[in-house]
């Protein structure tokens, strides 16, 4: 059965040994699954879904009764006041932007709290200069590190005493660096002690690969809006593009005013046909984003037995999606992500070699085989090319072409010779 996919009984072996040891694991990944599921539900129903919402407007989406309908429910599966989910937003990184530009004026003060933000983000915060970024306009910017892994609570509370900041982001997935990504718990500690000496600043979470993971958003431990892409967890490998911004209603309305016009706001945004995908997106996401936790687990229990370091271990707490394998091999990292590619149900004869990206400063490897451009919820892995040679693997519609993917990488892997 498996010799047509290329990959060995031997490999087949190692990975029904690592299920035996995580059937604890999966099972409250299905429990949690079903919380999220049931949420999900709700929201149907509370809002009434049913088959007009799948109709949509063209030119300037006056009256698009399903995407009004989509922003309520999303608010709910999110414990959010509103929501803007639209496909008017071309990734996660446009979402954030239009969320910083919709909130920092000249002469504010933003602040990070986790560290140097993804990458994308450089050059929109004018890290990386850039005639266009927030910094070209006077917004200043400066960043407090994470330290073992967490929040730097005194030096936090000292800057917000001797500094008027005007938005604070936290990004809770690790992007391209090698911290761990930051659980809901983390956040509430964090929040509270944020508010114990600044009642008024914007709290603001990137909240990219982190929905349905856990129970809570970053809304529900008090954070003022979130902001995440429908090419990852929310969209179920169903949505087409887009990405939303949740949260607090004025702070939500303002983002409205500044990705379409002041004055037309979140009246306008034509859907174009996508509003019963994002509807299916969300109903299957939590099923989704419990498959892609199931083969991130999976990839990390086998890769350790392999001898690999790997971070999170199989038995953590996640926050995200997002498994790593530090493989301190530029041809191990190669091959292995060129493996995932070969796994896949989209361009698996491809094979992936490390490229130069927009926005990204290393040259960087990614595998792709996916059904919509650049969609990393369904099984994908890259890592930029720069020790220790990390891969960043995330993904899976379902738990069993998950597991076929990261088998086929592991066959390649076991080939490979390193360096
Ligand atoms: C994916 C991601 C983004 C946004 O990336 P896009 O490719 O622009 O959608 C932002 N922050 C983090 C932490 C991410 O993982």
């Amino acid at each position: 059965m498996y010799q047509e996919l290329n990959i060995s009984d031997k490999t087949i072996k190692l990975i029904e040994k690592a299920e035996d040891s995580l059937k604890e694991i999966f099972h409250q990944i299905d429990t949690s699954c079903m919380r999220n599921t049931a949420k999900v539900l709700s929201a149907f129903q509370k809002y009434n879904v049913s088959e007009n919402y799948f109709n949509s407007t063209t030119g300037y989406g006056y009256n698009d009764l399903g995407r009004d309908n989509i922003e309520k429910i999303f608010a709910y599966c999110l414990d959010a006041e509103d929501a803007l989910v639209r496909s008017q937003f071309i990734s996660g990184t446009h979402a954030l932007t239009v969320a910083l530009f919709s909130y920092l004026r000249p002469n504010d003060l933003m602040l990070s709290i986790s560290g140097l933000p993804y990458d994308t983000l450089h050059e929109v915060i004018g890290i990386i200069p850039n005639n266009s970024s927030l910094a070209s306009f006077g917004v200043k910017y400066d960043q407090i590190d994470l330290i073992n892994n967490d929040f730097d609570y005194p030096k936090i509370t000292e800057y917000l005493k001797n500094n008027k900041v005007k938005l604070i982001e936290i990004q809770r997935s690790k992007g391209y660096s090698t911290r761990k990504s930051l659980t809901i718990d983390k956040l509430e500690k964090v929040i509270k002690c944020i508010r114990e000496v600044d009642k008024e600043v914007i709290i603001m979470v990137d909240n990219c690969y982190c929905e349905f993971v856990e129970d809570k958003t970053p809304l529900t431990v008090g954070a003022d809006i979130m902001v995440g892409s429908l090419i990852k967890n929310l969209g179920g490998g169903i949505a087409p593009n887009g990405a939303y911004i949740a949260g607090k209603k004025d702070l939500v309305n303002l983002a409205g005013e500044r990705l379409t016009c002041p004055g037309e706001g979140r009246e306008v945004g034509p859907t174009l046909g996508i509003n019963k995908s994002l509807l299916q997106g969300l109903f299957m996401a939590p099923h989704v984003v419990a498959s892609s936790l199931k083969t991130a687990i999976l990839t990390s229990k086998v890769l350790e037995d392999l001898g690999y370091e790997v971070e999170p271990k199989y038995n953590e707490n996640r926050a995200d999606i997002v498994q790593n394998i530090i493989f301190n091999d530029q041809n191990k990292l190669i091959k292995y992500v060129q493996g995932i590619q070969m796994g896949s149900p989209i361009d698996s004869n491809a094979v992936p070699m490390p490229w130069d990206m927009p926005g990204y400063e290393d040259q960087v490897i990614m595998a792709a085989g996916a059904f919509t451009q650049g969609s990393s919820i369904e099984l994908s892995c890259d890592g930029p090319i720069r020790p220790p040679y990390i891969a960043y693997q995330q993904g899976g519609l379902t738990y069993e072409y998950g597991r076929l993917g990261v088998a086929r990488a592991i066959e390649e892997l076991q080939n490979s010779q390193s360096e």
